[in-house]
């Protein structure tokens, strides 16, 4: 498994204002967009192309495209949504399953309550949104549906992550694993607390995006 910590003066300058107690909802969504198009610059990286050729108004020219089949973008609900935007503007062809996992704020163990995927995910390139990767029972829950649905890689895009949940994923994804895995944030934080927030984090990112409800 690969770690990319996004290491750019812009993602920096947009994070910090994410962080800010001050910044209200509007904002937040705008700029969660904004970080994850970015992210998804560094995340496509590897994404599986074909050589194809172009007739210009000039001269043939030797190109690519997108490789079939189509990349899957999976945000993860509820927070996730916030983040499809962004990323759907670099991958408008890309299609998109959905996962709703909900954590239980006394054990922070998260449980599936919804799953749209597709069961077959031979050959496909897999993006999955999510802002926060705190613990990483989530993610590392998310990513083996993808795996046990026979993804060809999985790359996680994250705006914010904690140690623990790196490390989790890490242990979870190793470096023999037979699959690229990789997961892009835009930062690596200190810490948990002890309610399984990231520290100095943003808070819940979930409330921040869509109101606490
Ligand atoms: N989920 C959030 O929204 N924020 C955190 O800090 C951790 C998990």
């Amino acid at each position: 498994m690969h770690t990319l910590v996004a290491d750019h003066p812009l993602v920096a300058h947009k994070l910090t204002t994410l962080r800010d107690v001050n910044t209200q909802t509007p904002q937040f969504r705008s700029l969660t967009d904004e970080l994850v198009t970015l992210l998804a610059y560094e995340a496509t990286r590897d994404i599986r192309v074909e050589h194809v050729s172009v007739i210009t108004p000039v001269a043939p020219a030797d190109g690519v495209k997108l490789s079939r089949p189509r990349p899957l973008v999976v945000p993860v609900l509820r927070a996730g949504i916030g983040m499809l935007d962004g990323m759907a503007r670099l991958l408008p062809k890309a299609d998109v399953g959905f996962v709703g996992l909900a954590r239980d704020e006394k054990t922070l163990v998260a449980s599936t309550y919804a799953t749209r995927l597709p069961e077959d995910l031979s050959g496909r390139d897999t993006f999955v949104l999510d802002p926060m990767l705190a613990t990483g029972g989530t993610l590392v829950t998310v990513l083996e549906m993808l795996a046990a649905r026979g993804a060809a890689s999985m790359t996680a895009i994250c705006l914010l992550a904690a140690p623990e949940g790196i490390a989790r994923v890490e242990a979870a994804f190793g470096d023999d694993y037979p699959i690229p895995v990789k997961v892009v944030t835009g930062g690596l934080d200190e810490r948990l607390n002890e309610r399984g927030y990231i520290v100095p984090g943003l808070g819940d990112a979930g409330d921040r995006l869509f109101g606490e409800i």
